[in-house]
């Protein structure tokens, strides 16, 4: 594996590569990699000749400088599991790296996906994902672009950004890995102590819960009933939301295309996940 700090060089590498025919595979991430990063790894090898993956903990799409400041940093392991997993380039990039000097942020307009669940509850969020993105894609010039479902609306708001870049990556969504009990894998996860990880299994249930009863109780009941589970075994809930799988708007009816998000804090510590559930 090629490891990369200077953005310049990683370009012009890819860009040779290119010239040979080469087809580009990118997962960008913040690092703290886990099994869930590693089968996007692993997506990008089976559909590419080089696997780029990225590890920057991009400091605009934090909304809460606490959860910046402990975000956890494993580079070494992240080495290790990125050779193991057969990754061809890693690129390590610091801030001064990604964004350039005199650096003024473009306004992204992201419509109303703005502004609901995670953007709703993170401002400014979304903004910061889209640049950091962008300007990733500016330096990484790839054909594919690997992204998890774990973060759903993440995937819609890129969906998005290229859309407004008019770029041609073809974009892939990967499925989300999970821990034996259910529990979505997460960098966040190393932040929970051994009470709080035995907690944190609840989200999954919930979703479970959500999906088992989608038929048997109405989409505001079944919301209520998940939030009071996670509420009583001590989570603090930013939203339980049953949302038209495509289009992330409040469900109407059990006739959409359905799927469970929840957002919830453990503490300091805010997990998300969802789930289709028809
Ligand atoms: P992060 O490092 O958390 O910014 O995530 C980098 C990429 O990995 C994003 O596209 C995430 O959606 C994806 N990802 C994170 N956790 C998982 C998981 N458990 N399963 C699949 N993909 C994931």
């Amino acid at each position: 594996m090629i490891i990369f700090k200077q953005a310049s060089q990683l370009t012009t590498y890819l860009q040779t590569q290119k010239q040979t025919g080469k087809r580009i595979g990118f997962a960008p991430t913040m690092g703290a990699l886990h099994q869930g990063h590693l089968q996007l790894i692993e997506h990008a090898r089976s559909g590419n000749d080089l696997t780029v993956c990225s590890i920057f903990v991009n400091p605009t799409q934090f909304n809460n400088p606490e959860d910046f400041q402990k975000y956890p940093k494993t580079l070494e392991k992240d080495i290790e599991l990125l050779i193991g997993a057969g990754c061809d380039i890693l690129f390590i990039p610091t801030k001064e790296e990604v964004y350039p000097d005199n650096y003024i942020a473009p306004h992204y307009d992201l419509g109303y996906l703005e502004n609901i669940l995670e953007g709703e509850h993170r401002p400014g969020h979304f903004q910061g994902v889209c640049q950091v993105v962008d300007l990733l894609l500016n330096i990484v010039h790839t054909d594919n672009l690997y992204l998890g479902q774990k973060d759903f609306q993440q995937c819609m708001v890129l969906t998005r950004l290229l859309e407004i870049r008019g770029s041609r990556e073809h974009l892939h969504f990967v499925p989300t890995k999970r821990e034996a009990d259910g529990l979505a894998m997460s960098s966040r996860n190393l932040r929970l102590n051994e009470s709080q990880r035995e907690l944190a299994t609840t989200i999954y249930q919930v979703l479970e819960y959500l999906k088992a009863n989608i038929n048997a109780l109405s989409i505001s009941d079944l919301e209520q009933a998940g939030r009071t589970q996670l509420e009583q075994r001590g989570f603090a809930v930013d939203y339980v939301a049953i949302c038209n799988a495509d289009t992330l708007l409040a469900a109407q009816s059990t006739n959409e295309p359905l799927i469970g998000l929840i957002a919830a804090s453990l503490d300091t510590i805010r997990l998300i996940d969802n789930e289709r559930l028809n």
